[in-house]
């Protein structure tokens, strides 16, 4: 009885290769700025062409400032990138969601909201974040920058083989808890390395009571538990999300794409490698306290001591309370806030907005803290201005910016400054991601990013979501 893994991968096989890998077929190759220009460069230096232009979709998103998008940009760095880009994708006939198009974002976040993405597909993309496009069943690896050339070039891949691993996530998630603090959960009790040569199967009640957003959310953060995929098997809360969607297939075809999607999910006898089950009801809003996203505790909960974790992780925690300036026993709650960003694939759809503006109405930031909302995407910031969500986030003191990955990583304008600590919505807490080598990261869900803006500390959103509604 095969898993939802093995029907996709088994209709992508083009060919079993003789070291063991296979010759998987992509479906649909996602390109932005940052990882494409040398492998443009290197197809172009063998006089090859891009095999499936009509499978390729590019935006820009790393590099964009979100505040003065005027042409040329500041960054004379980031003008090439964009520059580059604008010329391979019109030299090979690749559809570009630039500025001017209103449907740019970042790119795992505009995949899903044209309906490029759908059930049962293999997307690629350079950048670690795609196994986002699993919340809707399909198999969706990050690749390097040899291998967009490589998908460039021939719309395959050479993978290896990957094990499955199924979890399960039983009963419902308590009041001001998140698909964010569901997936932050599974990465502290798993490990960040432990997804490794798997794919991750997330299934169970609470998942399947999860909108399309919250399971983009999921999915996104498999990659930080060293899954290589992370997917949900198709259902009817995934078809509704496609459905009328631009790139979705329209009228009687959806329903006939509908029918093969449903077909798609795992059989009720799949057979996994592992399975582990985590129990909805117990998780606690939680915020990452170190250096990477596996190092979080419930917001209500103290820091480790080194001697608390196993022998192997010791070394680990003592660096990041080292890098952190954190003491261990001190509680996370409390802990003083420089900067609080709500935006990244992870968390800056719609939905996430709503949230955080939920929490933040009729408040103001406090006065310490810079605080910045960046949509996902150009709709998403156009819907969340329709609904008067901009105004509540600029009336409590927030900037309102334009789409782009902004402050998850250090590649456009917005950035840490020494040793600042950031509430974050995104999805690395490594060293120096966000842009000052000694700047500090702590990952939890909008709205706990929200009420951190607010009391200009690590505040837990139960408490303050009581109030707030
Ligand atoms: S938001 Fe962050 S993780 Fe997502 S694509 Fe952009 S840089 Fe990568």
């Amino acid at each position: 009885m095969p898993s939802l893994l093995e029907k996709v991968w088994d209709a992508h096989t083009v060919r079993k290769l003789p070291n063991g890998q296979t010759q998987l077929f992509v479906g649909l190759h996602l390109v932005h700025e940052v990882t494409s220009p040398q492998a443009f460069e290197m197809l172009r230096a063998r006089g090859w062409t891009v095999r499936f232009p009509d499978r390729t979709i590019a935006t820009v998103d790393h590099i964009v400032p979100t505040k003065n998008q005027r042409r040329p940009f500041l960054d004379t760095m980031a003008e090439d990138m964009l520059g580059a880009l604008e010329r391979n994708c019109r030299d090979a006939g690749v559809r570009l969601f630039d500025l001017a198009s209103g449907s740019q974002g970042i790119v795992h976040v505009i995949g899903p909201e044209l309906g490029l993405t759908q059930p049962g597909m293999t997307i690629a993309c350079g950048d670690s974040h795609t196994s986002t496009h699993g919340a809707f069943g399909a198999v969706a690896f990050g690749i390097g920058t040899s291998q967009v050339r490589d998908v460039l070039a021939s719309q395959c891949l050479a993978m290896d083989p990957l094990k499955v691993r199924r979890i399960t996530v039983t009963g419902r998630l308590a009041p001001g808890v998140y698909a964010k603090d569901v997936i932050l959960e599974i990465i502290r009790r798993l490990g960040v390395m432990g997804g490794v040569g798997h794919a991750y199967e997330y299934a169970g009640e609470a998942i399947d009571r999860m909108s399309m957003d919250e399971r983009m959310t999921i999915c996104n953060m498999s990659i930080e538990g060293g899954a290589r995929v992370g997917y949900v098997n198709p259902d009817s809360t995934t078809i509704e999300y496609l459905r009328g969607r631009r790139f979705a297939p329209a009228g009687e075809r959806f329903e006939a794409a509908a029918a093969w999607w449903r077909s798609l999910a795992s059989d009720p006898g799949a057979s996994y490698d592992d399975e582990i089950a985590i129990d909805a009801n117990a998780i606690r809003p939680t915020v990452t306290w170190g250096i990477n996203p596996g190092q979080s505790v419930y917001v209500d909960e103290r820091l480790p001591r080194p001697g608390d974790v196993p022998p192997g992780d010791r070394a680990g925690v003592a660096e990041a309370l080292d890098f952190m300036g954190f003491r261990s026993g001190d509680p996370i709650e409390g802990t003083k806030i420089d900067v609080a960003f709500v935006g990244s694939c992870t968390n800056a759809r719609l939905s996430d907005l709503r949230e955080a503006a939920g929490i933040v109405r009729g408040q103001h930031v406090s006065p310490h803290v810079s605080a910045l909302v960046v949509p996902g995407s150009q709709a998403v910031r156009v819907a969340a201005e329709q609904e008067g969500l901009d105004r509540v986030f600029i009336d409590a003191g927030f900037e309102w910016r334009a789409a782009g990955c902004s402050m998850c990583l250090a590649m456009n304008p917005d950035r840490l400054e020494g040793r600042q600590i950031c509430a974050s919505s995104s999805n690395r807490n490594f060293k120096g991601r966000q842009g000052s080598p000694v700047g500090r990261t702590l990952l939890m869900s909008p709205a706990m990013v929200a009420a951190a803006a607010i009391a200009g500390e690590i505040v837990d959103v139960r408490s303050v979501a009581a109030h707030a509604h």
